[in-house]
C-alpha cells in the first residue's frame, strides 16, 4: 500500500505510522525524521536544513524532493510505503506523482488525521522536541493551514479522514477500518 499521512503538527502521525507500518508491512518514511538524522549526524544536508527546522519553516522543495526521491528508490519502498510529513505542499505532491508514475504506480490513499489545534499545542508542548516551543508550534500550524491543508482538496478523491482524538491503539484500528472502507 502506498499511503500518505496528512494532519496538523501534533496530530500523532508519527506514532500512528509506527503502528501502521507493522500492521501494513510497509516502511515508515518520515521526512522530519530524515532531516533530524542529518542534523544529528552533522551532514552537509543537515547543516543546510537546520535553520528551517528550528524556525518551523518548510525546507526548500528542491532539497526535500531529492531526499524523498532517493529514499523511495530504496528496495524496501518498492512495494509500498507510509509517507509521513511529505508531501507538505501541492508542488511536492506533483513531484511525488511524477516519481510514482515513472514506475507505473500511484498513491492508494491519503489518510487525514483530524484534530483541534488547541489540543495539539498542549500535546506538543508536552513532547518537548527542539522545535516544540509555543511560537514555533504556532508557526508550524500556520504553515500547515496555508501550505499543507490544500493537499486535502488536491487529493480529494483518495482522502480518508479519521478522528485523531483518543487512545493510540483505538486510532490505529480506526485508521485501518477507514482504509478498508468500513463504515
Ligand atoms: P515533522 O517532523 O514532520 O514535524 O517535520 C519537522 C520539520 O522538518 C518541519 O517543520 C520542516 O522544517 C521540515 N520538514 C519535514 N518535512 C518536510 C517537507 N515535506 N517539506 C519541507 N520541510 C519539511
Amino acid at each position: 500500500m502506498r499511503l500518505v499521512l496528512v494532519g496538523p503538527p501534533g496530530a500523532g502521525k508519527g506514532t500512528q505510522a509506527e503502528l501502521l507500518k507493522t500492521k501494513l508491512g510497509v516502511p515508515h518514511i518520515s521526512t522530519g525524521d530524515l532531516f533530524r538524522a542529518h542534523i544529528s549526524q552533522q551532514t552537509d544536508l543537515g547543516k543546510e536544513v537546520q535553520e528551517y527546522l528550528d524556525s518551523g519553516e518548510l525546507v526548500p522543495d528542491a532539497v526535500t524532493n531529492e531526499m524523498v526521491r532517493e529514499r523511495l528508490s530504496q528496495a524496501d519502498a518498492k512495494d509500498g510505503f507510509l509517507l509521513d510529513g511529505f508531501p507538505r505542499n501541492v508542488a511536492q505532491a506533483a513531484v511525488l506523482g511524477e516519481i510514482l508514475a515513472a514506475e507505473g504506480h500511484k498513491l492508494d490513499a491519503v489518510l487525514e488525521f483530524r484534530i483541534d489545534e488547541d489540543v495539539v499545542v498542549e500535546r506538543l508542548l508536552a513532547r518537548g522536541r527542539a522545535d516544540d516551543k509555543e511560537e514555533v508550534i504556532r508557526h508550524r500550524q500556520q504553515v500547515y493551514r496555508n501550505e499543507t491543508a490544500p493537499l486535502l482538496d488536491h487529493y480529494s478523491d483518495i482522502v480518508v479522514t479519521i478522528d485523531a482524538v483518543g487512545d493510540v491503539e483505538e486510532i490505529s484500528e480506526r485508521a485501518l477500518a477507514a482504509l478498508r472502507g468500513d463504515r
